[in-house]
């Protein structure tokens, strides 16, 4: 028993072979639940009334239009009467 690394032939396989069955559980478990929440894609909606607006949440701020930085997603109408 010196200082060399045990490695008789048996312990060296299953070594890396649980991690890579518990990647590719976690991986499908994550990738389902993902899936059901982000079933419907998610409108953005107006600040100050709350109605459903055209852009995904996921939209850039820079392909919007009516979005108020700071303050939020606004609506048509909403963005008209204020500005
Ligand atoms: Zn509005």
């Amino acid at each position: 028993m010196g200082g060399k690394s045990m490695s008789n032939g048996k312990g060296d396989k299953p070594r890396f072979y649980p991690d890579d069955k518990y990647r590719d559980n976690y991986n499908k478990i994550f990738k389902k639940k993902g899936n059901k929440k982000m079933d419907k894609s998610v409108k953005d909606k107006c600040v100050m009334c709350g109605a459903k607006t055209e852009y995904d949440k996921e939209t850039h701020i820079d392909n919007r239009k009516n979005y108020i930085e700071g303050a939020g997603q606004m609506c048509q109408p909403c963005h008209q009467r204020i500005y």
